[in-house]
């Protein structure tokens, strides 16, 4: 092997693969440096294999409603484990996938863990290697609160290596990694408790979604404890407890699960040597071309603390490599308007900005239009799930700055709405749309 490429990637995660293979693809001498499994976090611990739990637990809400639509079914169980088994393979065929794809692309494939030694330089174990550019990809991992016990807890990582379902859970977290992972316990079957620090989940999203979030988890069994902040957790004869700072205890559970947000994985980087700059929580600051303070250097994805989300990461790859190698000048990503979904039960879709924020950019010229239905699906049955929408539009021409919708299919249902508000769709253009009868889409381009 070569100890010189053209391009170094370290991480081989969705951002430095999308960039090395694009690289390639332009005929530049790449290679990915990756110490874990090929395809990073959503592949092996992430997107990938969560939403493949969503799909088993969204199951159970359709057995649910079976009876309503004339089923006789009875339901001997549900086996976690055989459901692991298949998760895990699926996750390795993935595994070969990236590789080949490597291979079929002429990238360097190199295995262990990266260092800088200098600007154009990295170690390998005990092997050195130079490149002309360098792209840090290196993403994050899980944090875990600094006090007594946290180490009986898991995180995100841990929870897709249970063998075996966990009868009671507690979760202590408020972002979507913790409210999915609370949908999917609960959905299974686990007796599942979420606490939270301040006064709700989702506090990044639009309040809307979040409250109607928080009423649908109650509903649906979640306990949910708002105010907890951890102090300390320890091993009892019947399992974990948490005690919060004001005395309150939770448990005792057989799985803690800890979602308290991520932190980037540049501290076995040396970084300094390259002299590269992170910020006080050690992400690697970028500008509009996801360039770092050294020139021949740039990252993406995760480990740039910014909308830590899988397509963001591949883009941002794509987009550099365009740039850098196959000619398009000033190509780069632009960090707005960005789609995303929380797979909770029901589905939130989400893109652009919330109404507080668009209160606070546009004050008087913000008109919000929102809706509330029962979707069809619940029309034969007792029990109802609500979806809700909202759409926030700017300025006398009622440009739409935010779609926010919770509720059943508003994960298929926000790309579609994303391109249009790209596109600076306006209310008016929502209006002329023609609706598709009957889905819960339709209300989007119904609302008055
Ligand atoms: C539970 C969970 C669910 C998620 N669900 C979604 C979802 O539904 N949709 C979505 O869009 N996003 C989701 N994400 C986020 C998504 O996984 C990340 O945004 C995405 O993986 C970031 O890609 P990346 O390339 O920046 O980093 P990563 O995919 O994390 O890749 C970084 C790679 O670098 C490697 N590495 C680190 N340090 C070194 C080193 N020194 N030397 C060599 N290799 C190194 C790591 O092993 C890793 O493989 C989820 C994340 C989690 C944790």
């Amino acid at each position: 092997m070569s100890n010189k490429f053209d391009l170094l990637v370290i991480g081989g995660g969705s951002g430095g693969l999308a960039h090395a293979q694009r690289a390639a693809e332009y005929g530049i001498n790449a290679a990915v440096v990756e110490c874990g499994p090929l395809g990073g976090t959503c592949v092996n611990v992430g997107c990938v294999p969560k939403k493949v739990m969503w799909y088993a637990s969204h199951y159970s809400h359709l057995l649910h409603h079976a009876a309503d639509y004339g089923y006789d079914l009875s339901v001997a169980g549900q086996d976690w484990s055989a459901l692991k088994a298949h998760r895990d393979a699926y996750v390795l065929r993935l595994n070969d996938i990236y590789n080949t794809n490597l291979d079929k692309r002429g990238v360097t494939y190199i295995e262990g863990v990266a260092r800088f030694i200098d600007a154009n330089t990295v170690a390998v174990g005990d092997k050195e290697f130079q490149a002309r550019h360098i792209v840090v990809a290196t993403g994050g991992q899980p944090l875990t609160p600094n006090i007594p016990g946290a180490e009986l807890g898991i995180t995100s990582d841990g929870f897709f290596e249970l063998e075996e379902q966990p009868r009671r859970v507690l979760i202590a977290g408020s972002g979507y990694i913790a409210v999915e992972l609370a949908g999917i316990f609960s959905g299974l079957g686990s007796e599942t408790q979420i606490v939270v620090r301040k006064d709700g989940v989702l506090r990044d999203f639009d309040t809307m979604l979040a409250r109607e979030l928080m009423d649908a988890m109650q509903k649906g069994g979640i306990a949910l404890d708002t105010g907890v902040i951890p102090a300390s957790v320890r091993r009892t004869d019947d399992g974990l407890v948490l005690t919060a700072e004001d005395g309150r205890e939770f448990g005792p559970v057989d799985v803690l699960l800890w979602a308290i947000g991520r932190a980037p994985n540049t501290a076995m980087l040396d970084l300094d040597k390259a002299g590269i700059e992170t910020d006080n929580r050690g992400f690697v600051p970028t500008d509009d071309l996801q360039a770092t303070n050294v020139e021949n250097i740039h990252a993406l994805g995760d480990v740039t603390g910014r909308a830590a989300l899988t397509p963001v990461a591949i883009a941002a790859g794509r987009r550099l490599a365009d740039r850098l190698y196959g000619g398009m000048e000033g190509r780069h990503l632009e960090y707005r308007l960005i789609p995303t979904v929380v797979f909770s039960h029901p589905t939130i879709g989400t893109v652009g900005m919330t109404e507080d924020q668009a209160r606070e950019e546009y004050g008087d010229d913000v008109k919000v239009y929102t809706s509330g239905f029962t979707p069809m699906f619940y029309a034969l049955g007792k029990d109802k799930q609500r979806s809700v929408m909202k759409l926030i539009t700017a300025g006398d021409d009622e440009r739409v700055i935010g779609c926010h919708v919770f509720g059943d299919g508003a994960d298929e249902m926000m790309q579609g709405f994303a391109v249009a508000m790209r596109m600076g769709a306006t209310k008016k253009d929502f209006d002329d749309t023609v609706a598709i009868h009957p889905t819960n889409a339709e209300e989007v381009v119904t609302m008055r």
